[in-house]
């Protein structure tokens, strides 16, 4: 019962060391090994559990598997995961922990949420976009604007789900996940996290999983 034993690769490793974390929480636990060996994911996990590791280290540990070359300086945004959350504060959340856990990765996570000018998040994405942390609302902005391309996700990841469709966010994040740039699924790993498991939950993710793995911690 330890990070040990799972195969997160030298650079997680290495940040679970900086990060402090002794042993893995309960989602961590489960979710990781299902995440690494590449399988898509539905967990039912409440807020305070681990879920962003649960669902960042095989994003990460995976890009540099499969040796991820870090996109560099580009005016249009053609980041490799995406993760899809509710609200600015947990996206901000999500995005702080994203860059301890990518430490020295060269993997640069970029955050955008909306309710916020969006010149300075257009030039963070400009600096480079591997990992991209958004609200709804924004992302589908900038897609429409023409400065995020979702044609290369690999990883996809959508945490609070519940939250997210209580909020009303259903048809963007459709029109995201179903739109045509993005890869469908089996072409993309895709992980989704919600505290609450009622039926519009379970029809997304019959709609966005492949073959998935259902958890409940
Ligand atoms: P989360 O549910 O991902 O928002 O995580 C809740 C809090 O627990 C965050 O402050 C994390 O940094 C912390 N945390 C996550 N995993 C661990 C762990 N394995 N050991 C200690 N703290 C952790």
């Amino acid at each position: 019962d330890s990070f040990e034993e799972l195969d997160l690769g030298e650079v997680i490793a290495n940040n679970v060391r900086r990060c402090k974390y002794t042993k893995p929480t309960p989602v961590q636990r489960y979710a990781i090994p299902i995440g690494l060996a590449g399988r898509d994911i539905m967990a039912c996990a409440q807020t305070g559990s681990g879920k962003t590791a649960a669902f960042c280290f095989p994003i990460i540990s995976g890009l540099l598997k499969g040796g991820y070359q870090p996109t560099g300086r580009q005016r249009k945004a053609l980041p490799a995961a995406l993760i899809l959350a509710p609200t600015r504060e947990l996206t901000s959340q999500i995005y702080e922990e994203a860059r301890k856990f990518s430490h020295q990765s060269g993997i640069r996570p970029v955050v955008i949420y909306g309710g916020a000018p969006v010149v300075n998040q257009l030039r963070e994405m400009e600096r480079g976009c591997d990992m991209l942390v958004a609200t709804p609302g924004r992302l589908s902005d900038l897609i429409e604007r023409a400065r995020v391309s979702l044609a290369a996700i690999r990883y996809l990841a959508l945490d609070e789900a519940d939250r997210m469709l209580d909020m009303g966010f259903e048809p963007q994040i459709r029109r995201i996940v179903e739109g045509e740039d993005m890869p469908p699924t089996g072409q993309r790993q895709t992980m989704l996290f919600s505290a609450t498991f009622p039926k519009e939950i379970q029809r997304l993710a019959a709609d966005f999983l492949h073959d998935y793995i259902f958890l409940t911690v």
